[in-house]
C-alpha cells in the first residue's frame, strides 16, 4: 500500500481540501510554496508513463480539480501544477499525483 492508499483509507492523517468519489486532494507534508496540495486518484495509477487511454477521465478530472482548488485557495496571481513522472523527475511515491503550487513566484526552468 502506497501512502497515499494509506490516507484514503484514513489509515494516516492528512489536512483534505477536496474529495470525490473519484480523486482526494491534501497539503503536502514537506511543502515547497506557500499553497503545495497534492490530487490523488483513488485508483491507483503509479504513474504518468503508464497511464493509457482508459485514464482519459482521470487525468482529466485531476487537472479540473487543480483549477478548482487554485480557485478556492485564492490563486489569482498565478500557480503551476506538476506531475513527476519516473526517477530523472524525482518521483518519490509510486502513485500517480499531480503537485498545485502557488502563492509565490515560481523559478523557471525548474530544477
Ligand atoms: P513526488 O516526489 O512527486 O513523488 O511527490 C511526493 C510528495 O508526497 C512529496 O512532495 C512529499 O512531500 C509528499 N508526501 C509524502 N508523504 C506525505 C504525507 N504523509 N502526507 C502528505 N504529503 C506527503
Amino acid at each position: 500500500m502506497t501512502i497515499f492508499e494509506k490516507i484514503i483509507a484514513r489509515q494516516i492523517p492528512a489536512e483534505i481540501l477536496l474529495e470525490t468519489d473519484k480523486l482526494i486532494a491534501f497539503r503536502d507534508v514537506n511543502p515547497q510554496a506557500p499553497v503545495h496540495v497534492l490530487i490523488v486518484p483513488k485508483r491507483v495509477l503509479p504513474r504518468l508513463a503508464e497511464a493509457t487511454p482508459a485514464d482519459r477521465e482521470i487525468l482529466g478530472e485531476l487537472l479540473l480539480a487543480a483549477g478548482e482548488l487554485a480557485k478556492k485557495l485564492d490563486l489569482k496571481s498565478g500557480f503551476r501544477v506538476v506531475i513527476n513522472s519516473g526517477p530523472d523527475a524525482g518521483e518519490s511515491v509510486p502513485h500517480l499525483h499531480v503537485h498545485l503550487l502557488g502563492k509565490r513566484q515560481l523559478g523557471w526552468p525548474p530544477g
